[in-house]
């Protein structure tokens, strides 16, 4: 069994990462959020995250959630990974931001689900930004019309846009597909009604979040560089 101890270094590595790249890119620190991506890390981990000030922490794995989020539910919960509308269910009385909305099944299924607990539920459409077929989400020239299907939810409130860059070590192309989804988070923005704004722009991981920053991002979801690799 790894300790934790070092988790509150990394993690302090990565916030002076952030301020670093908004320092560079004539941003403020404070219009980025961290999620800590804490998947197939034990509680543990997070209890030492959180212990060391994070609030932020995403899962992509409902069944993961469920584990790990009672036993800190002072802490906001991001839902990062694809959802099957079987699971919403589990999710909907606590999750703060859903970041992989990208069909109209399951928006009606948060929407029931929301309106059980009586809450409105935040999410963000994932886009698919690198046009690989096994990352989810919605293409980018039909989000519009996506977004358009939804105005009948009530308890569904889109917030903004996630989306995955390639996996590649050519940070122009990364940024590329940053670039792309900024523009259209951008363009989106210009048409904001009580219930669709545009104000998280969810991109950046461990490898590519300077790049993400530079590009516009407002909340990075890091996994590996705060807990160590994944085995
Ligand atoms: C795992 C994961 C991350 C974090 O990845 P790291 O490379 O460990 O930082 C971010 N976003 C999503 C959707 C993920 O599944």
């Amino acid at each position: 069994m790894p300790g934790y101890a070092h988790i509150a270094p990394a993690l302090a590595r990565v916030q002076a990462g952030i301020a670093e790249a908004c320092l560079a890119a004539g941003r403020s620190p404070n219009e980025v959020t961290l999620v800590a991506v804490s998947k197939t890390y034990p509680p543990e981990a997070v209890a030492a995250a959180a212990a060391a000030g994070q609030l932020h922490f995403g899962e992509n794995r409902v069944q993961e959630y469920q584990q790990k989020q009672p036993l800190q539910p002072q802490a906001h919960w991001h839902l990062i990974g694809s959802l099957q509308t079987n699971k919403v269910k589990y999710i909907a009385p606590s999750v703060y931001l859903i970041h992989s909305l990208d069909s109209r099944k399951l928006a009606e299924e948060i929407n029931r689900r929301a309106e059980q607990v009586n809450r409105t539920l935040d999410c963000l459409i994932q886009v698919n930004i690198s046009a690989e077929t096994q990352k989810g989400g919605v293409a980018p020239e039909t989000v519009a019309d996506f977004i358009a299907t939804l105005q009948d939810l009530p308890h569904l409130r889109i917030c903004g846009l996630m989306g995955m860059a390639e996996f590649t070590e050519d940070l122009r192309r990364i940024a590329g597909q940053f670039r792309h989804l900024r523009k259209l988070f951008d363009t989106l923005g210009a048409h904001a009604t009580d219930r669709v704004q545009m104000q998280t722009l969810s991109m950046g991981m461990s490898g590519d979040y300077a790049v993400a920053i530079a590009e516009g991002s407002t909340l990075v979801r890091v996994g590996s560089a705060i807990f160590g690799t994944r085995t």
